[in-house]
């Protein structure tokens, strides 16, 4: 048996009491000949490993270099040093990997993130991107306890489909068909009907429509997986691919639907603040530092532990679209001509509006109803003024939109006649409709993007920061 080793983390937390215990990480840093600061990715905070002097060969002490993989046995005693509790008093130290101090990239100074994004595989060795990955775990892990504490399914739905009716956004195509001379069809088109599906296919933009099937059954259903857009969107909270979680949820309203989206996302937030504590003081911390680069009014006026202690424990602002309008026409930015977008009941709300509702007028989430029916999906519920549709977006500071969700338009003929103004085929999502045929009930759904949420406790600023590989346009590294 090769792994007897305890976690650093683990060690970290015991007192230390001359017990005997064997540690394997990558070394932080040698010092003085003696100290090792090993690190092995269970924390930020290294154990301080003493090989005493004259204990060990020269030839060995020439091996520990930055980034070298090290094996250890030793003591636990208390640590003489300030900074830590305690230390391991090294008896055997095997190098399992050494490492070319002079051509390793990581060199122990600060490193700008795109240089990091350039060296992805190696970037999870750095304290920030360990802080970044251990709580995008824990939020993972949390999205699926909440939804399992309240008894919600957890539904794959397909990750290549078939319909290209959703138009929640632009598609990879998904075929085995020869790209330079595809097989065509009487009319010189490529002939789909040769390809592996025997149709045209893409990659998933949303497991929406899946999951209504679910729901529509099984009552409660969330999904959890990868999502494809290849929008051309080079922003710092776009990818190409991103990871969604979307609940559907039958015998839900438009206000029971905000009711859960907000206790998730505080769920979310609580549980990293009980188990990632450490990481969060960490990236609080950088971000910190970060900003006192910037010019004072770019600033945010709260640190990211206050950040997201104020958004656990106030409400979120609720409003409506229109309502959202006139707060913007009666903005000082909208009378200074500062926004280079136009404001008018009916626009598509850019970036730098929902900024301003969110970061400059409420100064806290705020959630935007009654959208106008013509910018939103032909799938919501169609309200009674003929002019505005049951949805609903989140939008949180410095992120903009997090949550974009609805109730369904659970009437067969609206939505039938819906589909029909907007050109979505009826025919190709007979299956869709089936659910409206057989039983129908009101029901309601969101869709929240996980590296947005990611971003938004963690603080970084650009969303290529909180995927392992960020997929972007021109960019599919490693
Ligand atoms: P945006 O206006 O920001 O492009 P959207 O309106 O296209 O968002 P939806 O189709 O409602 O977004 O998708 C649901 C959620 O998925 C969004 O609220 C957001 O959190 C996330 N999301 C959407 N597109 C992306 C993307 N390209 N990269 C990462 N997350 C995304
Ligand atoms: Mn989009």
């Amino acid at each position: 048996m090769f792994n007897n080793r305890v976690k650093i983390k683990q060690l970290l937390a015991q007192e230390p009491k001359e017990q005997e215990v064997t540690v394997m990480g990558w070394i932080k840093s040698f010092r003085n000949n003696q100290f090792i600061a090993l690190n092995d990715g269970s924390t930020n905070a290294n154990i301080q490993v003493v090989a005493a002097l004259g204990k060990f060969e020269e030839s060995l002490l020439k091996r520990f270099t930055i980034s070298a993989a090290l094996k250890v046995k030793g003591i636990v005693v208390p640590s003489q040093g300030k900074g830590q509790k305690l230390e391991l008093k090294a008896t055997e130290i095997e190098v399992l990997g050494d490492s070319d101090a002079e051509k390793y990239p990581l060199q122990p100074k600060k490193h700008s993130m795109e240089f990091l994004r350039e060296i992805a595989h190696l970037r999870f060795r750095t304290n920030t991107f360990g802080a970044v990955f251990r709580i995008r775990h824990s939020l993972a892990f949390a999205v699926h306890k909440f939804f399992n504490e309240k008894g919600f399914v957890y539904l794959h739905t397909p990750i290549i489909t078939a319909s290209d009716a959703e138009g929640a956004g632009e598609m990879f195509r998904v075929t085995t068909l020869p790209f330079d001379n595809p097989p065509r069809n009487d009319k010189g088109d490529t002939d789909f009907k040769e390809d592996f599906f025997g149709k045209s296919t893409n990659l998933t933009v949303s497991g929406q429509l899946e999951g209504e099937l679910g729901a529509t059954a099984l009552g409660d259903i969330y999904t959890f997986g990868p999502t494809f857009r290849a929008e051309n969107s080079n922003t710092p909270r776009h990818l190409a691919e991103f990871w969604m979680i979307e609940p559907e949820m039958a015998f839900y309203d438009l206000e029971d639907n905000m009711n859960l989206a907000e206790e998730f996302i505080k769920y979310l937030i609580k549980y990293v603040f009980e188990h990632n504590r450490e990481d969060l003081d960490f990236l609080a911390q950088r971000l910190a530092e970060e900003e006192k680069q910037l010019p004072q009014d770019k600033r945010s006026e709260m640190g990211l532990i206050e950040k997201l202690d104020f958004v656990l424990n106030n409400s979120f602002e609720r409003i409506t679209y229109t309502e959202a309008i006139e707060i913007l026409l009666q903005s000082n930015p909208y009378k200074k001509k500062k926004f280079q977008y136009e404001v008018k009941w009916g626009i598509d709300m850019q970036s730098e509006h929902e900024r301003y509702l969110v970061e400059k007028h409420f100064k806290k989430p705020v959630i935007v109803t009654n959208y106008p029916a013509a910018i939103k999906a032909f799938y919501m519920r169609q309200n009674d003024d003929g002019k505005t549709v049951a949805a609903m977006d989140i939008l949180a500071p410095g992120i903009g939109e997090i949550v974009g969700g609805s109730q369904r338009e659970e009437r067969l003929d609206r939505l039938e006649a819906r589909m029909k103004e907007m050109h979505v085929p009826a025919e190709e999502l007979y299956w869709y409709l089936d659910t409206r045929r057989y039983g129908t009930v009101p029901h309601s759904g969101f869709g929240l993007g996980f590296e947005r949420m990611v971003q938004f406790v963690t603080g970084m600023s650009n969303i290529r920061d909180v995927i392992p590989f960020p997929r972007t346009p021109k960019n599919a590294e490693f």
